[in-house]
């Protein structure tokens, strides 16, 4: 099979899993004062030290959670506002907990009126995300994050997809959200990075673990793999070119057959596509490509399994013809050439056997 749905979950190379399996292995618990525990605890402690070192800030400043999805909700749910906006294309999770959404243009970018607009009626927990998962838009956080500030409101970005894929400055954020498995850790492990001196209500209640912002033992094994991905990531520092140069191939080979790619004029995450197939229904383009031998999504992978129409898609403006026929192509540090060349062979013969126009 070939992976193309980085952005649903990335692969764990053989190097992560065998560094979880051994802090698995070993045991511990990192809040226990014998050698077993202060090895465990030293090894979340690499890990922290990795994240606050990809992301820009002091180790203590981050929380490690269960996930992307619990890193939101501790932000969102723990700081003190009365209430929450959301940019329309936020990830379900973030658009669960808002009080109300602030639109997107035509390119699924938050425009500064736009966040004017929502800002007016007093202080908020603004929520805008630094890269979208479906169309992998990167939203334009040096320019809003001032306007956030001067409202006298907060800033939490999701920026799960875009860890180890953009560079990531929590200086714009108070909050930030992370997630391992879109970056080659395993999945069911996150972190949140809260600005020093803001305080988040913790969630879960019980120990002090994490500086009581989220008690529960923390997952080491999950922690470590985090930590060891980040690494992997960094040590590649190619990565990110060589996937851009193979994202534009496969860009140009499919506008030549007949598609239409979403949001291709504006920055973009270096590994995502939308691109629609036109006159197929995305879940028959992700059927067929299955079936071909390629895994890709339709619109969020949470959503997939459900198919509904990408809500990401529709904030843009896009009538239900386009949103309902495209499909989210996501590549990886692994991906090759002859990859992106089969991907495009497969391609072409779904739409020429779906499509009789073609
Ligand atoms: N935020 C974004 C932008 C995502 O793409 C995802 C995962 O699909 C999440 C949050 C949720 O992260 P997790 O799966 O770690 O809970």
């Amino acid at each position: 099979m070939i992976y193309l749905d980085f952005n649903a979950s990335a692969p764990v190379s053989a190097l992560v899993a065998a560094q979880v399996a051994s802090a698995i292995a070993q045991g511990g618990n990192p809040s226990s004062v014998h050698a077993a525990g202060r090895t465990a605890r030293g090894r979340v402690e690499v890990a922290r030290e990795a994240l606050a070192t990809a992301v820009g800030c002091a180790a203590r400043d981050l929380v490690f959670t269960s996930g992307g999805t619990e890193a939101n909700a501790l932000a969102i749910q723990g700081l003190p506002l009365p209430r929450v906006l959301a940019s329309a294309v936020e990830h379900d999770c973030v658009l669960a907990l808002a009080d109300a959404t602030i639109p997107v243009d035509g390119q699924g970018r938050v425009a500064p009126e736009a966040l004017e607009a929502a800002l007016k009626d007093g202080p908020a927990l603004v929520c805008i995300m630094a890269a979208n998962n479906e169309t992998g838009v990167i939203q334009p956080l040096r320019e809003l994050a001032p306007l956030v500030r001067a409202a006298g409101s907060l800033l939490h970005v999701d920026a799960v997809q875009a860890l180890a894929k953009l560079p990531v400055e929590v200086a714009h954020a108070d909050t930030m959200a992370f997630s391992a498995h879109k970056l080659g850790g395993p999945q069911g492990v996150g972190a949140l990075y809260v600005r020093p001196g803001l305080t988040v209500a913790a969630r879960q209640r019980g120990g002090g673990q994490e500086l009581g912002r989220r008690a529960g033992t923390e997952n080491v094994g999950g922690i470590v793999g985090f930590g060891a991905a980040l690494r992997e990531r960094a040590e590649d520092a190619e990565w990110t070119a060589r996937v851009t140069a193979l994202r534009d191939s496969l860009e140009t080979a499919l506008l030549e057959a007949g598609a239409q790619i979403i949001a291709r004029d504006v920055p973009r995450l270096c590994n995502t596509i939308a691109v629609r197939m036109p006159g197929v229904a995305a879940a028959t383009q992700v059927m067929a490509l299955d079936l071909a031998g390629f895994a890709v999504s339709a619109g969020s992978a949470c959503s997939s399994g459900k198919v509904k129409p990408s809500h990401v898609l529709r904030a843009m403006g896009c009538p239900d013809a386009v949103a309902g026929e495209t499909i989210r192509v996501s590549l990886g540090w692994t991906t090759t050439e002859e990859e992106i060349a089969s991907f495009v062979k497969a391609w072409r013969a779904t739409l020429a056997r779906l499509d009789p126009r073609f």
